[in-house]
Order: structure tokens, then sequence, then C-alpha cells
């Protein structure tokens, strides 16, 4: 869909003579939208319809494409590379919620032994249910950065609300927006404001257009940098907790420089999958992995099942460093032949 927009003062003549030149062109459909100004959607799926020969036409103001209206998205590259863990990589880990001093000091010690800078950990969480945990809330964000502080880590961690997001800015690295939040604009702004970056995750039933316009918002804001987070969709399937749209996540690398990572974690649901989607989204040129690791899974209170204990974190990383290192040996291979 392409959208040209007309000046303020165009005659109905000026936009007469610009419908007729499109549909000789043979554009399949024009929608007339008549707002303070009058602009036309355009359907030309066979690409018949020369745009750039219509903006040069009297009473034009201007043509965007549906892909490159969400300019930041599309043009800004964020000033630094994000990398913890692997280099080159974004790795984020930890538990899902943050539950007690004991239990954070005991995941971020042996993720500081795995080469992590950023860890996870919730405070405010979106539960399914009002009658399960609710997470900690701000007496847990406090807790935990300083614990992340002491092995030299920072933490990563959810908002949903924005009155919320100026005492998390002041502890967090990134500021996390969930699945349930993602089109949630006055967050999305608050969080933009705050000027950290962003880690953006894909409503469950967003598609990649839609993830794309809540970034922008973010971005628009004053967010340094979005990092698009792909944590399963919703689809008939229900053998996974949700369906990882990993190629999904790798044409939304087509649009953007900012990092797009993938959360195997979410979408498996059981711990048994998680390996298998990390590397799967390392495999299709993602940039980097958010999972939930736990000291003791079986006494998580939010998303036991998928947890990953330590011997499998350490699994999961000696495995991702390895694909990392076939991938960069064959691209190397590739650039002597
Ligand atoms: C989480 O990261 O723990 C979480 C709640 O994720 P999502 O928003 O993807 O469900
Ligand atoms: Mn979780």
């Amino acid at each position: 869909m392409t959208t040209l927009i007309f000046t303020y003062d165009a005659t109905p003549h000026q936009i007469e003579a610009v419908r007729r030149a499109i549909v000789g062109e043979g554009a399949a459909e024009i929608t007339r939208m008549n707002g303070d100004r009058v602009a036309f959607l355009v359907d030309d799926p066979a690409g018949l319809v020369h745009f750039d020969r219509m903006q040069q036409m009297p009473g034009v103001e201007s043509v965007l494409n549906a892909s490159d209206k969400n300019r930041a998205v599309a043009e800004v590259t964020p000033a630094t590379r994000l990398e913890s863990g692997i280099e080159g990589l974004l790795v984020i880990a930890g538990p899902c919620s943050i539950e007690s001093e004991e239990q954070v000091a005991s995941v971020y010690e042996r993720m500081a032994e795995e080469g992590l800078r950023y860890v996870r950990g919730g405070a405010y969480k979106p539960r399914t249910s009002p009658h399960d945990f609710q997470g900690r809330g701000a007496e847990a964000l406090v807790i935990s950065a300083e614990i992340a502080r002491d092995f030299g880590l920072e933490i990563v961690s959810e908002v949903m609300d924005p009155r919320d997001v100026e005492l998390a800015a002041r502890h967090v690295a990134m500021l996390q927006i969930g699945t349930r939040s993602m089109q949630n604009i006055p967050l999305l702004r608050e969080a933009g404001a705050s000027r950290l970056p962003v880690l953006l995750k894909r409503g469950m039933s967003a598609t990649v257009e839609e993830w794309i316009g809540a970034a922008e918002h973010v971005l628009v804001a004053g967010a340094p940098v979005v990092i698009f987070c792909e944590r399963g969709i919703r689809t008939f399937e229900s053998i996974t907790r949700n369906t990882l749209d990993v190629l999904g996540a790798a044409a939304l690398k087509e649009r953007t420089a900012m990092p797009v990572i993938v959360d195997p974690s979410h979408a498996a649901g059981r711990r048994s999958l998680v390996v298998q989607g990390a590397l799967a989204g390392l495999a299709a040129g993602l940039d980097g992995l958010l999972v939930e690791v736990h000291n003791d899974p079986a006494s998580a209170r939010s998303d036991a099942a998928q947890a990953l204990r330590f011997d499998e974190f350490s699994t999961l990383m000696r495995r991702a460093r390895a694909l990392r290192a076939a991938l960069a040996e064959a691209d190397l291979y590739e650039r002597k032949r």
C-alpha cells in the first residue's frame, strides 16, 4: 500500500488529474481519505504505478510507502552495539521473576561466570490471573540491581505502568516492554522518553508491521535503540506455548538496523525445547537471546516449566558459541574463495 498525500491547497482539478494518472497506470484500487486534506491509499500489488512521477504532479505533497513510513526504525543506526555473553551477540538471561535475594544472587553469580553483561529479572509481573504471584515491585528492582552490580552486571526488567518508568529507569540498563503491552502507546512513549535502550517484545497477536509501528513510537519518543524480541505468537498450534516466528524476525532484520533477538523460553513453554529455539534463532542470523534460568526451577514462582537449570544454560551457551564460530568460519571461507 502506498499513501499519496495532497497539499492543503490542492484543487479538485489537480486531485482528479492525479487520480486519472494512477488509474491509467493500472493500480488495482484507490481509496480516497478526506481528512483536513485529501490522501489516496493506493493498492498497486503489481508495482505498475510510477510514484516518483506522481510525486512531481501539482498538488501532491508526498508519497509514503507503508514500509518506509516508520522512518526511525528503517533509518536510524544505533550508535553502540550491545553485547553480552558471546562476542557479537546480546545474550540476556536470568529468572522470570525476582523472588528473593538468595535466588537472584545465586542466578546472577552464575550468569557472571558465563560471561554475561546483562541479566533479567521481573519485578512487575503481568500475570494472566490476579491470584498468581504478581512480582515484588519496586523493592525487587532496587535489590536486584544492587546484587547485579556486585557481580559487574546490569539488569533488564519489565515495566507495565508508565508511572513506574521513572523509578525503573534509575535501576535498569534496559526497559523491557512485554508482549501484553506492545501497543500500550502511553507506555511506549514514557519508556522512549527515558532515553534508555528499550527491549520491545512482539505482541502475541501482532504482525511484524504492527511491531515496527510500536518500535517507531519508542524511538520517536527518544530511545537510542529498540531491541526487538521475538517471543512466539498465537497460532492454532498448541504443542508449544507459542509459535516461534523465526522467519518473521529474520524478515524484520531486512527492515531495520536495530538488534532483533529471540526469546525461546516463552515460545517453548517448557525447558526441553529452549535450546533448540535459541539455536534456530541464531542460525537464522538473529542478534541474541533472552532466556529464563533459575537456580531451582521446581520452586520458581512464575514460568517454572520453561526455566533452564544452570547446567542446561551452560549447554546452551556452549552450543551457541560453537554455532556462532561455525557460521563465522563459513563466512570467512566464502570470502577467501
Ligand atoms: C517475561 O519475559 O517474563 C514475560 C512476561 O514475557 P512476555 O511478555 O513475552 O510474556
Ligand atoms: Mn516469564
